[in-house]
């Protein structure tokens, strides 16, 4: 195998150029001919078609099919598990190097493909073109950054030696995953999650989201071209009722690594704990869940600057990221300025269809999410007071007006649930003691941010504010792979800081040899 240059980021494509403009504009054009093709599913190394469809929509414009998938049945699901654990003995003891190189492969393949990527996620998750230039991003930050983690697992650090003996540490992969990617990164997380079992040595089986089934299957598609073994992966579409509980709770599940909400995170948890007849291991779950994610302004810090990042975390991508920021908690001597100035702001953004840049919003994923957002506002608006939005925005696509809703109590139920839409909650402080014991008031702990220019308060947050990314003076999204690991505490999962070092610990088991030396 080649020498790898160190891992760096992939850099985001500026759409001020008119290369990247001219390349973005062939690939939307390109996909969109595409839309409405028929997907087959993929287990056991065979495509397989079936009569049952599932089709997937662009929200920017409903009626247009994105993609009409072939919906795996039960026993479909129990035959990838099967067969996924039959291969893995194969696959496990494929060399690393060679794991290695093919994640190489999968990674040059989508950058060479990256803008008809992001035509995809534009298409189908109703991202903007800067939206979805990030997810394609992470998506081969992903896989560049676990290949190289997984060679540092496979020449770990020599232990201690003891007199008259040789000892080692070996890390080995664990057997059938199952990958449960959520619909809001459809490419970067799916890709993520699958890439980090795969190059561990585990076969995966892939359960992409009903609302994103063809990013998954273009994914799929470039695994296969990349070389990974048709038998190393399945893609299986189909509901959680269906395949979602089957898949989790078969014996030959190893592991499960899922990320979406605290309600599927936990019914995943749950089911995933009870072992099944012929179950001979204790499962694991990867689980990473919501936020309900806060910034707190402190009065000693720019209320411009804070301004800004609040309103890049709140409403980027219509508030659809674990990691938006749905609370601003704020002191209560730059509370009025802080509204004042955030006002306009908010009402300066532009809602329009994903596929066109001018627009800074686009739709939400879907009409059940578009009605369930709306009954927030409305709950809101007896819970606060609103300032901007509250009500649907024009157009055929899921639109809903960016909407601020201010002197929010913290037992308000849109202080404490996750909405994820375009709704910000602003609570006032009495002072910044205060300020962090309500940005601690929830279940959740994922991303927080502090604007604050006193460093007795930054360290104060470092200490205090119990979240698994915490972000000073800056907008609290945006986790880069490699700077900023991510995960959550309590209920927003097990932590597993995704893009760091540890990750892929979580899908390898680590066995200690000690030979006599004779
Ligand atoms: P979701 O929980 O509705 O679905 C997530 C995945 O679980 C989907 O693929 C879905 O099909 C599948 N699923 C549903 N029921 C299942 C079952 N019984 N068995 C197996 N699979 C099942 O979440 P979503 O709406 O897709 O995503 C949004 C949520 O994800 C938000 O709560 C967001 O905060 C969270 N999220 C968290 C992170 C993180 O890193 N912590 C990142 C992105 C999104």
């Amino acid at each position: 195998m080649k020498d790898l240059p160190p891992f760096h980021n992939e850099a985001l494509a500026d759409f001020t150029k008119p290369a990247n403009r001219s390349a973005m504009e062939q690939a939307l054009a390109k996909v969109k001919a595409e839309l409405g093709r028929t997907y087959q599913l993929h287990f056991a190394g065979k495509n397989v078609e079936t009569p049952q469809k599932l089709q997937s929509y662009n929200p920017s414009h409903p009626a247009e099919v994105v993609g009409i998938h072939s919906k795996a049945t039960a026993e479909m699901a129990r035959e990838a598990v099967e067969d996924s654990f039959a291969f893995f003995s194969q696959w496990s003891r494929t060399p690393v190097e060679r794991r290695v190189e093919l994640a190489v492969q999968c990674a040059d393949l989508i950058r060479r493909r990256k803008f008809e990527f992001e035509a995809w996620l534009v298409y189908e998750s109703g991202k903007s073109w800067r939206e979805a230039d990030a997810d394609v991003c992470e998506a081969i930050d992903f896989i560049e950054y676990y290949l190289r983690q997984m060679l540092r697992w496979n020449s770990p650090e020599a232990l201690v030696q003891m007199p008259g003996e040789e000892n080692q540490l070996v890390y080995l992969p664990l057997g059938v995953g199952i990958v449960i990617p959520p619909w809001n990164f459809p490419l970067a997380i799916m890709a993520g999650m699958a890439m980090a079992a795969l190059v561990s040595g585990n076969t995966a089986i892939i359960k992409p989201s009903s609302d994103t089934p063809t990013i998954a299957a273009k994914f799929a598609e470039v695994l296969l071209e990349a070389g990974f073994p048709p038998r190393s992966f399945s893609l299986l579409v189909g509901s959680g009722a269906e395949i979602g509980d089957l898949l989790v709770m078969h014996p030959k599940t190893r592991f499960i690594s899922f990320t979406g909400s605290r309600e599927t995170g936990l019914r995943i948890n749950e089911l995933a704990a009870k072992p099944q007849k012929g179950q001979i291991w204790i499962r694991r779950v990867v689980a990473e869940m919501g936020g309900k994610d806060a910034i707190v302004i402190d009065d000693e810090s720019d209320v411009d600057s804070a301004v800004k990042g609040v309103v890049a975390s709140a409403f980027g991508f219509q508030g659809q990221k674990c990691s938006a920021c749905s609370r601003v908690i704020v002191h209560e001597k730059v509370y009025d300025e802080f509204l004042e100035k955030l006002k306009p702001q908010v009402e300066a953004l532009t809602i329009g269809p994903a596929e066109d840049p001018q627009f800074d919003m686009g739709p939400v994923i879907n009409d059940g999410a578009r009605k369930s957002i709306l009954n927030y506002i409305e709950i809101g608006k007896q819970e606060g007071r609103l300032i901007t939005g509250g009500a649907t925005a024009d157009g055929e696509g899921f639109y809903i007006q960016p909407t601020v809703i201010a002197d929010v109590p913290s037992t308000a139920r849109i202080f404490q649930e996750e909405i994820f839409g375009p709704v910000l909650a602003v609570s006032k402080a009495r002072d910044f003691d205060h300020a962090l014991q309500l940005a601690n008031d929830t279940e959740f702990g994922l991303t927080g941010a502090v604007y604050t220019d006193n460093i007795y308060k930054i360290e104060k947050a470092c200490e205090e504010f119990h979240v698994g990314n915490l972000y000073i003076n800056r907008k609290c999204t945006g986790a880069m792979v490699g700077a900023h690991p991510f995960g959550g505490f309590n209920m927003s999962g097990t932590d597993s800081k995704a893009g760091g070092p540890d990750y892929l610990l979580q899908f390898l088991q680590a066995k200690s040899i000690a030979e006599k030396i004779k």
